[in-house]
């Protein structure tokens, strides 16, 4: 066994789903436990461990096993789609996942903790059999997932601590268009939204319920839900430069599911004025009409505006046509995959129009970029109505028939966002909330205090 083992305080196994969305914020706060003299090690699909390893190897003392080789057993394309990549990964990553910890139970440092996403609530069965803790990570905000829990307690008929009636303290009113959904099917739980759901499946078995979230953003809802589980809100998980800068080396993710056009985006973001661009982007995970697509092409073009608009490739072909090809350099970029993070610290940029997916929702707030909010689905709903109404950093772009958004209000409300007296509110806004999430995270904060008590914590197991 390395004697460097010797060094750690305790050992914990990260168990992260493997989406964008998810790996990020998960892999953010190994990083900031093995800062803190944790052995970490990640565990996830042969390829994101893959990606991983070589992305991390420079900067973090991070360690990855893969428990799931999604290239010989199928991922989300494989036989059975979606549901049948769950089925087979449950099967074979819940066997790995045991012989994994075990490998390492009569080593110098034996797994103490196993942190999973809540949407593998499997994996809680995992550390109860090998008698280790558990603690479940959302990496929804604490209001979505408040907002699920009367679901969860209709479907499956708990009667654990009363839920109060919506709206709950902190929280608006949850009504559609804000409640979590696909679109209009509200009340039938879809399948997707089963899935959800699913999160719940263990949680009150939980040593920690984690949160990716702060104390001051979510007071109220994240006090009511202290009342049912352990909870710890440990976030932003952003990378610590941009946060505390605490993290040594710690300045991006270190992980992406398509290649970035670093150069090529700076070089454009360079160029441009203070405040001047808009940045676009609709995430990892969803697909937007054509129609969409062209209302917002049209947009960008008649604001006049300098834009940056990330489109991942499977939905290029959505643009319209000759658009890419269309725009000159001095006004606009598409590009497959950007720096995120970077591009909304770039001072070029002073709007982002934004799907509302919690990441890029927490990323916009702790860099202090006001948003445009064009909700796709589920979570992205509730975070867009917390982005306008609650903590007023952004806002909505109105909907009409179809769902979409017209390209005359998306111009309208980047016009809002970059010009006059609310655009400035709301700037004031988001610098106040940008202030509070580094002092969540920094020496002392609500964030910091948390690590430290799970720290202090597993260390006496
Ligand atoms: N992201 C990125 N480059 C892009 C677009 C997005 O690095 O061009 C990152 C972004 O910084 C965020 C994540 O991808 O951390 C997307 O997560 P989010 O929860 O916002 O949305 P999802 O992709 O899960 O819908």
């Amino acid at each position: 066994m390395d004697k460097e083992d010797d060094k750690y305080k305790a050992h914990i196994i990260v168990l992260p789903y493997h989406g964008q969305g998810h790996m990020n914020p998960m892999l953010q706060f190994s990083k900031r436990l093995a800062a803190k003299g944790i052995k970490i090690t990640v565990t996830t699909t042969l390829s994101n461990t893959k990606a991983m390893a070589a992305a991390a190897a420079a900067s973090c003392s991070i360690n990855f096993e893969s428990i799931y080789d999604d290239h010989a057993q199928g991922g989300v394309a494989g036989p059975g789609g979606f549901k049948g990549f769950l089925e087979r990964f449950e099967a074979t990553a819940s066997t790995n996942l045991i012989h994994l910890i075990t490998k390492f139970q009569d080593s110098n440092n034996p797994v103490k903790c196993l942190i999973y996403d809540a949407n593998i609530a499997w994996a809680s069965n995992v550390a109860n059999e090998l008698a280790i803790a558990r603690a479940s990570f959302f990496t929804q905000s604490c209001a979505f997932v408040a907002s699920c829990y009367p679901m969860h307690c209709d479907l499956t008929g708990v009667v654990s601590p009363p839920v109060p009636p919506l709206p709950m303290p902190g929280l608006p009113e949850l009504r559609l268009p804000n409640l979590p959904s696909l679109g209009p099917q509200v009340g039938s739980y879809p399948p997707i939204m089963r899935y959800i759901l699913s999160q719940f499946d263990n949680t009150e078995k939980a040593d920690w319920v984690l949160f990716n979230s702060f104390l001051n953003l979510e007071e109220e809802v994240i006090n009511w839900m202290s009342g049912l589980w352990p909870v710890r809100a440990i976030g932003p998980t952003l990378p610590s430069l941009y946060l505390d800068n605490r993290v040594k080396d710690d300045h991006d993710y270190g992980f992406n599911i398509f290649k970035q056009e670093t150069e090529a985006c700076f070089k454009w973001l360079d160029s441009k004025e203070k405040g001047s661009v808009v940045y676009v982007s609709f995430g990892s995970a969803a697909s937007l009409a054509a129609e969409q697509y062209a209302e917002v092409g049209k947009a960008l073009v008649h604001s006049c505006r300098n834009f940056l608009w990330a489109v991942k490739p499977s939905e290029e072909d959505k643009l319209p046509t000759n658009f890419k090809s269309g725009i000159s350099w001095e006004m606009g970029m598409v590009v497959a995959w950007c720096p995120q993070l970077a591009v909304l610290a770039h001072e070029a940029v002073g709007c982002f129009v934004s799907h509302c997916g919690w990441n890029s929702t927490l990323e916009a707030i702790s860099l202090g970029v006001p948003m445009v909010a064009m909700p796709q689905f589920l979570d992205q709903m509730t975070n867009a109505h917390l982005v306008e109404h609650v903590w007023k950093v952004g806002i909505k772009a109105k909907t009409g028939d179809g769902g979409f958004s017209w390209s005359e209000e998306i111009r309208a409300c980047i016009e809002v966002i970059m010009l006059g007296e609310r655009g400035r509110e709301i700037m004031a806004n988001v610098c106040r909330w940008r202030a509070l999430a580094k002092e969540a995270v920094d020496e002392g904060g609500s964030s910091d205090v948390c690590i430290h008590e799970i720290i202090a914590k597993l260390t006496t197991f």
